[in-house]
């Protein structure tokens, strides 16, 4: 069972299609596409998409297209195309030569919007937005006709053509469906087919100045390429009886079929391209990759991998039914991957020194550690350990409480791949701060010797003063502090609900020195502290950065009981 108690595999998309196979609609094919507006990059809820439309392709042998819904040159750059194929791709699926636009199809488009006018299921109308708004009438009240419903087909005609020819201002006409104003559907009240936008397009150039509506441009582009199964968001189920209007009146040669399903939304984060923006607009991160953004260019950034993510769209599941999930289960797709892939390695983020008074000055002994604890394939490594070290601050505590069980005075503690060694003095500065801790170490116990040894209760990771290497690590903590903070019934704005501490530098971290120099998107779990991923090298940085992936147990189970809410795994419905 997924989080939404169906069994994975078989949601009501596949079964839809299953029967869809097995009654040889369509002749059996699976076409489906992803249609992503280039005005912002892809985030975990476009994830989703992506994963069910290349999903229930590959599953069914079929094919699904990646096509750009480039309508609103307005708001659309060349830049975020690329960057949502390159998200595509890394996501890791393949559209082949299926790459396409819906400006390929202006053309289409615009013959198709002639037919109709021609059918006399389309017209030219002349009234202003405002007009136009106050004409559609309501939700309880019906709309009324525009005075110029009535034009003729040649006058229509007429129009249109002088619309595209550019003889008229954003704004003087639409080309409008003819459908129903007293419609219960609002979308049904004579939609706007096309209207006139006097710019520019990124790839049309200044070839058109009309430019085709969402609706059209997009079911007929479905038509076109032979889409069998149109997969989108709930939002777009009052479109539906437009779509099926539009495929009802054209002489296409494909009939596609619209099934929607619930977006996916994700707590403590919003899923809006629009307010991913402001974000970035107003500079509360660093860009649409930030490792706190809900991006897949930011959770690439940030150190989840592909297959983290597509675990978690598969358990996440395909339903009809609004949910928030939890932070946590997308934590859990990502721990359960690094468990498996990423080596271990020891770094001390706040460092306190340890000397090890008996220890002989300017020896270096090499400490054999294993790469993975379960995978012995993944080899081992030399750690240096000197009479220097650096542990933990807080693995040492002067007045420890009872369970206490790291460094105290007089206590003992396992330094990991190294020796038990023993605290016998504190020396503090001026303020009291802990400076130095002193130690005596027992050479009869170091780690891996397969003798005989006494045991101490807790091991701590260190790494050498002299060998370790320091390093810029960045602790992330969830974006916002409330859990919702997209719910259109929230009092505030929602910038006013992001959380203050998203983001902690630890600048003087200190790193073995193995991880140096490795490559960027790299990760490694810091032993006791958490899954770590090399960042992109930053001039304005000397030292190595890391970001942190996740830590080791779920922290947020604990933040959910505090508020209330829900655990991991379980569901809360929402308002937006
Ligand atoms: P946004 O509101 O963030 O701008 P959008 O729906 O306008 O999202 P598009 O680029 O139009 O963004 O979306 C491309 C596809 O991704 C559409 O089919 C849309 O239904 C789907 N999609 C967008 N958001 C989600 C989501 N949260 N969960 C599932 N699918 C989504
Ligand atoms: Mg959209």
């Amino acid at each position: 069972m997924n989080e939404t108690g169906e069994t994975p595999g078989k949601d009501f998309i596949r079964q839809i299609i299953a029967d869809d196979i097995s009654s040889g609609k369509h002749e059996g094919q699976v076409v489906t596409r992803f249609p992503p507006e280039p005005n912002g990059f892809l985030h975990i809820g476009h994830a989703k998409s992506i994963c069910l439309n290349f999903g229930v392709a590959a599953e069914n042998s079929g094919q699904c297209y990646l096509r750009f819904d480039d309508t609103n040159p307005v708001k659309e750059r060349q830049d975020f195309a690329d960057g949502i194929s390159a998200d595509v791709r890394w996501l890791g699926f393949d559209w082949g030569d299926r790459l396409t636009h819906a400006s390929d199809y202006f053309e289409q488009f615009y013959a198709a919007a002639v037919d109709l006018v021609q059918q006399g299921k389309a017209y030219v109308d002349s009234l202003s937005a405002e007009q136009i708004r106050e004409y559609r009438g309501t939700l309880t009240e019906s709309g009324k006709d525009s005075p110029y419903r009535d034009r003729t087909i040649e006058e229509s005609l007429d129009l249109f053509s002088r619309m595209r020819a550019g003889e008229f201002a954003d704004g003087e006409h639409v080309l409008r469906a003819r459908i129903d104003m007293s419609s219960s559907n609002m979308n049904l009240r004579d939609p706007a087919l096309y209207r006139i936008r006097n710019v520019a397009h990124q790839r049309t150039g200044d070839s058109w100045c009309i430019y085709p509506m969402y609706d059209f441009a997009h079911t007929v582009s479905d038509a076109l390429e032979g889409i069998t199964h149109s997969l989108c968001t709930l939002e777009f189920e009052d479109h539906r009886p437009l779509y099926d209007w539009i495929l009802d009146q054209l002489d296409l040669a494909h009939r596609p079929r619209q099934i929607e399903f619930s977006r996916l939304n994700l707590a403590y984060t919003i899923t809006s391209k629009r307010k991913l923006a402001q974000l970035i607009e107003l500079g509360h991160v660093s860009g649409w990759d930030d490792p706190r953004m809900p991006t897949i260019a930011g959770m690439r950034r940030r150190g989840y991998t592909p297959e983290a993510i597509r675990d978690f769209c598969s358990r996440a599941g395909v339903t009809k039914k609004e949910h928030l999930i939890q932070m946590g289960s997308l934590e859990f797709s990502v721990r359960e991957d690094l468990n498996v892939r990423a080596p271990r390695a020891m770094a001390v983020l706040n460092p306190v020194k340890v000397v090890l008074t008996n220890y002989p000055a300017g020896e270096t002994e090499m400490m054999t550690a294993a790469n993975h604890p379960g995978n012995p394939e993944m080899g081992e490594r030399q750690v240096p350990f000197t009479r220097e070290l650096y542990i933990e601050r807080d693995d040492f505590m002067e007045d420890p409480p009872r369970k206490f069980f790291r460094l105290r005075p007089d206590g003992e503690v396992r330094l990991r791949y190294g020796y038990i060694i023993k605290c016998v003095d504190v020396i503090k500065n001026d303020a009291g701060e802990v400076t130095e801790i002193h130690c005596t170490y027992d050479p009869e116990t170091r780690s891996g010797t397969g003798e005989v040894q006494r045991k101490v209760k807790g091991t701590i990771h260190w790494v050498s003063c002299e060998h370790s290497v320091v390093a810029e690590v960045r602790l992330y903590d969830r974006l916002f502090s409330i859990a919702n903070p997209g719910a259109a019934s929230n009092e505030k704005d929602f910038k006013e609900y992001l959380n203050p501490d998203s983001l902690a530098v630890r600048e003087q971290a200190r790193i073995e020195p193995s991880l140096k120099n490795l490559e960027a998107g790299s990760s490694v779990q810091f032993e006791r502290l958490g899954y770590f991923v090399s960042d992109k090298q930053d001039p304005t940085i000397k030292h190595p950065v890391f970001n942190r992936v996740v830590t080791l147990r779920d922290s947020w189970a604990k933040i959910e009981k505090a508020q209330g809410s829900p655990r991991p795994g379980g569901r809360t419905s929402i308002t937006n």
